[in-house]
């Protein structure tokens, strides 16, 4: 980046932070915009919440956990701008939806009283209420971002369709569900997961991908191309490194 030139836009917009966003979510959104202003860009933070307008313009998104008393609320606003967010992910827009949110981009969540929370069907997964919560951290692998770090807390169980794959296969915890050994969703450039934490500062490949999509769709160039002389020197190797450390220390 040339030092006369100023900072290229990227717009990040966070879902709900009103009701979706419970053990340390809104650290993504924080992650996001710290990591594009180290890779020389000017984060541009859209946050919204029901009624609110949606943004014109919009490069990644990202959206939170929640009680299923929170879901209940956003769902009618969430029906609302299905069609902006399908267009979105149909467009290869980079996505991370996490626990709750997760959960109602799926085909719907039905909570152990029968009571049917209609999700917005972009990813094919279905969640049924369990009498069991699972709680506790999770050690999964991923052939595309390695080992996945999180914390889980939920009684929602998801089940994956075929027009998704799974995140990751789960190690330490149980994930999607008790059943199978699978982590969260993936489809197109949008990233399902379970795990709160907040998942970014632990995960930063995963943060990486996310800006990574969104500046080479818009500006066509690689993560890094802008970054200022310097900046580079703090490379996702020694981010991860101490995210990792941090991480292992909890
Ligand atoms: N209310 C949902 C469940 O318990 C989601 C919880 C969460 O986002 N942590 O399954």
């Amino acid at each position: 980046m040339s030092t006369t030139s100023s900072p290229k836009p990227v717009h990040v917009l966070q879902l709900y932070p009103r009701d979706m966003n419970i053990y340390g979510d809104f650290g993504n959104a924080l992650v996001l915009k710290q990591r594009l202003t180290w890779y020389g860009y000017q984060p541009v933070m859209h946050s919204y919440d029901p009624g609110d307008e949606f943004p014109e313009e919009v490069d990644v998104v990202v959206g939170g956990g929640g009680q299923d008393s929170g879901q209940d609320r956003i769902q009618q606003d969430l029906l609302g701008i299905s069609e902006k967010l399908h267009a979105l992910a149909e467009n290869d827009a980079p996505m991370l939806m996490i626990c709750g949110l997760y959960q109602l981009f799926g085909h719907y969540f039905e909570t152990r009283e029968g009571h049917r929370i209609q999700g917005i069907e972009l990813l094919d997964i279905t969640t049924y209420g369990t009498d069991n919560r699972l709680i506790g951290n999770v050690v999964s692998e991923s052939e595309e971002f390695g080992q996945i770090l999180g914390y889980e807390n939920h009684s929602g169980q998801t089940y994956l369709g075929e027009g998704v794959k799974p995140l990751a296969t789960v190690r330490t915890g149980e994930g999607n569900n008790e059943k199978d050994p699978h982590e969260g969703a993936r489809y197109r450039n949008v990233i399902g997961s379970y795990l709160h934490g907040s998942l970014l500062p632990k995960n930063p490949a995963i943060a990486d991908f996310l800006i990574g999509t969104a500046v080479a769709k818009k500006y066509g160039e690689a993560l890094g191309d802008s970054a200022a002389p310097g900046l580079t020197a703090l490379g996702l190797s020694e981010l991860t490194a101490q995210a990792r450390s941090v991480a292992a220390t909890r």
